[in-house]
């Protein structure tokens, strides 16, 4: 009954392909479709041609085969954190890594290893039980892999630079179905299109980067009354310049929405808040944050904790969400910019904006980085809405794209891939340099662009 309604709503017999996998294969019409397809931000409806669930490297490249001889294509898909970038699928086998886990970590190397679908969280407290520490981002649920292909900006980025940099091995499928462990000696364009260029080079099966001897940062939020808002992000903003790069900092404003999910004491409430993670010496971090906590914070959360409580600091939403939202570089943050982004957040149907300090080991280049060298910008902007309805959805995404054609005078001419949830011009993610190299690699390693990235990198012409 499920092969007879699996050619009859897709057109595409999947039953050969099932045969040759461990995993899962899924098509439209089965009763597990609406389930597999489903993305981490439940706001998007992908309608692929099938959804395959490997357990191995082998069904990986089995897919590829399988596709290749269908003329279909074929999106890896971690989490689906950043599935709101994709367009439409349906001449596309959606790929979920999310059976294939694990983690290792070698404590003497100070070496992570991370298989496909590993989550942000999994390698944070495998990594603290060694007192190490990863570039892990601010969400304990991001995939590992999608998170470091992007780029990936962490509480550490300032001081150890841009995730993807630190990272020392890749595992992956290529488009013609090779099996390739790919780093400086082994396939060095390939690894160093992976490093940055975002996921259209390969399936990448497992990955593996440096981990550094933290155990404990000095890291919390200032909390302050959103009325306080233009004051505090100026006097956080006047605060930044000069700051060792120990020191990465946000400011943002915070409205949550009367919803149970929300902890009582801040349900219904709005603040601006100043997060500040320092990794040197707790003293030392305590001097450089008084002239914030003299602004008097009506909550002060910072002090000495565990660093893998640093995945829970960002508070973001854990599980399948539903949520809208955009981000950007900008070029400078002034007190223009801070009264306007006041203005077009507070009262809004946005959740979170913020602004993230960069700056520091993100800006500095190295010949061995991969193919985001550096971000010369010096602070990041993000904002997202939650959206369970149509209705909400809309107001978010008009909200959102109201705050960035706001912000756009200070925009930067190069984005950031991980923070762009819309479609961007991919020349628009890259350094000139970067985009013509990836896409120079792209056409000899899948001229016919079979893998796609929810931000696509076209082979050169
Ligand atoms: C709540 C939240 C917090 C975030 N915080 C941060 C942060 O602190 N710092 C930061 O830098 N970013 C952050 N991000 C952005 C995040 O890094 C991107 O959305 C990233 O793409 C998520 O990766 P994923 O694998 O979870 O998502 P997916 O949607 O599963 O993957 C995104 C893309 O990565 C590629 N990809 C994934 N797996 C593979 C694979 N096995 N092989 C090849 N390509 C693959 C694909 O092109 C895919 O379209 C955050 C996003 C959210 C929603």
């Amino acid at each position: 009954m499920t092969e007879i309604l699996t050619r009859r709503e897709s057109g595409l017999d999947v039953g050969p392909l099932r045969n040759l996998l461990d995993g899962d294969v899924v098509a439209p019409g089965e009763v597990e479709w609406d389930d597999a397809r489903l993305a981490w931000n439940l706001t998007v409806d992908q309608s692929p041609a099938a959804v395959v669930l490997p357990e191995s490297t082998a069904d990986v490249a089995a897919t590829v085969a399988f596709a290749k001889a269908h003329g279909l294509r074929i999106a890896p898909q971690g989490t689906g954190h950043g599935a709101a970038a994709m367009s439409d699928m349906s001449d596309t086998i959606l790929l979920k890594t999310e059976r294939m886990r694990g983690v290792t970590i070698d404590p003497e190397q100070r070496i992570a290893r991370a298989e496909a679908g590993t989550i942000w969280i999994e390698v944070v407290e495998a990594a603290a039980e060694h007192g190490l520490a990863a570039l892990a981002g601010s969400s304990p649920d991001v995939g590992v892999v999608g998170y470091t292909l992007g780029g990936g900006l962490s509480w550490l980025a300032r001081k150890h630079g841009i995730g993807a940099n630190q990272v020392t091995a890749i595992e992956v499928v290529t488009a013609s179905g090779d099996i390739v462990r790919t780093d400086w000696a082994n396939e060095p364009d390939l690894f160093w299109a992976l490093r940055g260029g975002g996921g259209a080079f390969g399936i990448v099966t497992a990955i593996e980067f440096n981990l550094f001897p933290i155990s404990q940062v000095y890291a919390g939020i200032l909390w302050f009354p959103v009325d306080r808002a233009a004051e505090v992000l100026k006097s956080w903003r006047a605060w930044t310049d000069d700051l060792p790069a120990e020191m990465t900092s946000v400011g943002r404003i915070l409205q949550f929405p009367p919803i149970p999910e929300i902890p009582e004491p801040v349900r219904g409430q709005s603040f601006v808040v100043v997060e500040t993670i320092w990794s040197g010496e707790p003293a030392e971090g305590a001097l450089w944050i008084e002239p914030l906590r003299a602004l008097g914070p009506v909550m002060d959360t910072v002090m000495t904790i565990p660093v893998e409580e640093l995945s829970r600091l960002h508070m973001d939403p854990e599980g399948p969400a539903p949520g809208a939202g955009d981000g950007g570089m900008l070029d400078d943050v002034d007190g223009h910019l801070i009264d306007l982004f006041v203005e077009q957040v507070v009262g809004s149907p946005i959740l979170s904006a913020e602004l993230r300090h960069l700056g520091g080991a993100v800006a500095r280049r190295d010949s061995r980085h991969g193919a985001i060298d550096a971000w010369e910008a010096p602070y990041a902007m993000y904002a997202l809405g939650v959206a369970p309805t149509p209705e909400a959805h809309q107001a978010v995404d008009r909200a959102v794209a109201r705050l960035r054609e706001t912000l756009a005078p200070w925009e930067a001419e190069h984005t950031y891939l991980n923070f762009a949830d819309s479609r961007r011009k991919p020349s628009s993610l890259f350094s000139s340099a970067s985009y013509h190299r990836l896409r120079r690699i792209k056409a000899i390693i899948d001229p016919t662009d079979l893998i796609r990235s929810n931000h696509p990198v076209p082979p050169a012409s």
